[in-house]
């Protein structure tokens, strides 16, 4: 049995009932991968890179595991396929996205498989949730913490709150 680390997941999601894909997200990985110690709030962003779609909803959570980096990975593609995804455009609108921001505090570099994610630092959708439950963890390339990434972070794209009753 491997030690239990904690790993930090952004759920995103910009197709279909977004809450409750999220909502369904959460159950399949705590059922699957592992328990989920903290989950942030829901937050509401425009499509990163391609304006043209629909706005996302992002939600990060602290999930304590024991699966190594790679089956933990293997566990969040499975959950991105039980919510119906369909790959076809990079960066395309998509039911479910399941992004391993960082796993404890190890440097992970293996074909299809970055960790932390490459793309962390310039997003302010992954960190805004991610330092609600996490702004004291140490990013271990960049050796600053997620709440000094977000205050440091250029991307201009406002990520909202999100609440239900705006529906
Ligand atoms: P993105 O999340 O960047 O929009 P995708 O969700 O389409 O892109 O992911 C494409 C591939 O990225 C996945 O099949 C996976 O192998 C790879 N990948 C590399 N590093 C990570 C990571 N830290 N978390 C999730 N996927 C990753
Ligand atoms: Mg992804």
């Amino acid at each position: 049995m491997s030690a239990t680390k904690t790993a930090y997941l952004l759920l995103g999601s910009n197709l279909g009932d977004r809450a409750a894909l999220l909502r369904e997200a959460r159950a399949y990985l705590a059922a699957t991968a592992g328990e989920i110690a903290a989950a942030s709030a829901l937050y509401e962003t425009a499509a990163w890179g391609r304006e043209d779609q629909p706005a996302f909803l992002n939600q990060a959570l602290a999930l304590r595991t024991t699966l190594p980096p790679g089956l933990l990975l293997a566990h969040c593609l499975a959950a991105e396929q039980h919510a119906g995804r369909e790959r076809s455009e990079r960066w395309g609108s998509r039911t479910l996205d399941v992004d391993i921001l960082l796993y404890g505090s190890e440097i992970i570099d293996q074909p299809g498989l970055t960790v932390p994610h490459p793309r962390l630092a310039e997003r302010r959708f992954a960190l805004v949730p991610l330092a609600e439950i996490g702004g004291q963890v140490q990013h271990p390339v960049l050796g600053l913490t997620v709440a000094e990434l977000l205050a440091r972070c250029p991307d201009p794209l406002p990520v909202q709150p999100w609440l239900e009753e705006q529906l």
